[in-house]
């Protein structure tokens, strides 16, 4: 019988962490877990950093809180700085909030308010894929493109238009780029049935995370996105909440494809676990139009505490100091080469995909067809329960709207080593040897 008030963990019985430090936790029992996917994809520099803590402290000891409308917050403008520093000064406006979904949320209101600025007041709608995670506040899941979050609350919110992005995996193959091209030429089409006129922003990540499981959509698409948004004068929010901040191997992975957003949600990794701070980064004039035209109406009580920007800045700082864009370079292709050699293994495991240290595995039931495993088998908590038993956490999704397979990420923190990494893909090749023997049972076997 489970006492616990919390309702979101029902029925489960998870043990509880007694400490962790670098890559790994320990439990109660001393069952020690690798960390392979940082959290939630968050805790990008590991466990237990003195550096961070001593930054923390430090900030706790002078002020925790002060509100925006009473006091210069100087942790909030020197990571403000930063993080204009890191996108060269492409985005050079900075709005604080706490957590991703308050990203996303206050890149939509931002555009929106723009819009109503210029007169522009028929532009109503986003545009965004399907599938796609962009967050769980109500503005934010009417671009998410994910029934199961979403079927509830359909009365509720205001969806956008949905499309479909390259998928490399079911329909590339022989040539990706007339792929990309026809799945442009349909966003077109739809964006023109919509009406042009009517469209705020394309709203996207420009490496999917946990909904697509790391489903990377290229050069020509994301080039192909930003032309398609000049031409109907929208804007194009990317949703960095889970690449940004040093995940895909570069500050942001919009710097991997010579495209520039105009504005940019991101989150997770820049509080790197250690306390809840985003932020959306945005363009000089649309922010001078919003302020121009009133100010923004949007804001949170804790966004950008100075307790979140030290923490934050000592994030950024660590970062630059041990160049850590270069292990995720390296130990990137470590763990590349070694998911490639497990996949050549395991049939069912149908396609790795990713960048730096942020990869996605789908398991199929026919490597031939690409067919995903019934969604009722529930493929996805049996991997994840197989890696858990060996010592390995991943992150799981279930099959989704026919589209893609179960799949899990393998997202480790920034900082792993390369003894870790091998440590990690033996790991989860034991958990493969037991999925194929427990589960999948080949028809050659
Ligand atoms: N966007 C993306 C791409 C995400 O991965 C997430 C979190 N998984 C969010 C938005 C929402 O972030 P949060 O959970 O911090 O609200």
């Amino acid at each position: 019988m489970n006492h616990s008030p919390l309702f979101y963990q029902a029925g489960t019985a998870l043990p509880e962490v007694s400490h962790a430090d670098g890559v790994r936790l320990w439990d109660a029992h001393g069952h020690e877990y690798l960390d392979g996917c940082a959290g939630a994809i968050a805790c990008n520099l590991g466990h237990g950093r003195r550096d961070i803590r001593d930054a923390m402290l430090a900030q706790l000891d002078r002020v925790a809180f002060t509100y925006r409308t009473q006091f210069e917050n100087a942790p909030a403008v020197a990571l403000g700085r930063a993080l204009v520093e890191l996108t060269a000064g492409q985005l050079d406006k900075v709005f604080f909030v706490s957590s991703g979904s308050e990203a996303v949320e206050s890149a939509l209101k931002l555009a929106r308010q723009y819009f109503v600025a210029r007169g522009e007041t028929q532009r109503r709608r986003f545009v965004s894929l399907r599938p796609s995670y962009h967050g769980s506040t109500l503005g934010a899941l009417g671009v998410t493109g994910y029934r199961p979050l979403e079927a509830a609350f359909d009365a509720l919110i205001t969806a956008s238009l949905k499309v479909a992005g390259p998928d490399f995996y079911r329909h590339g193959d022989a040539d990706d780029a007339s792929h990309v091209d026809r799945v442009l030429a349909e966003t077109r089409q739809a964006i023109e049935a919509a009406g042009p006129e009517s469209i705020v922003a394309f709203v996207l990540e420009p490496i999917g995370g946990a909904s697509t499981g790391a489903r990377v959509l290229g050069q020509r698409y994301l080039q192909g996105i930003r032309a398609l948004c000049d031409e109907f004068g929208c804007l194009l929010i990317l949703d960095e909440v889970l690449t940004g901040v040093g995940r895909t191997g570069d500050w942001f992975a919009y710097q991997h494809y010579a495209i520039t957003p105009d504005l940019l949600a991101t989150a997770k990794g820049l509080g790197a676990g250690y306390y809840p701070v985003g932020a959306l980064l945005a363009r000089t004039d649309i922010v001078d139009a919003v302020m121009a035209a009133g100010g923004f109406q949007h804001g949170h009580t804790y966004a950008g505490n100075p307790l979140a920007c030290a923490t934050g800045l000592a994030v950024i700082e660590a970062m630059q100091r041990e160049n850590v864009l270069d292990n995720v370079a390296a130990r990137g292709r470590e763990l590349e080469a070694g998911l490639a050699v497990l996949q050549a293994r395991f049939p069912w495991l149908g396609d790795v995909r990713g960048r730096g240290l942020l990869w996605g595995v789908e398991l199929v039931a026919d490597p031939d067809t690409k067919a995903p495993f019934p969604a009722e088998e529930n493929r996805f908590a049996r991997i994840t329960a197989l890696a858990r038993a060996e010592g390995l956490l991943i992150y799981p999704r279930r099959t989704l709207d026919g589209v893609a397979g179960d799949h899990f990420l393998v997202a480790p923190p920034l900082t792993i080593g390369a003894d870790d990494t091998a440590e990690l893909l033996e790991r989860l090749s034991r958990a493969l040897v037991r999925f194929d023997r427990e589960v999948a049972a080949p028809a050659s076997a």
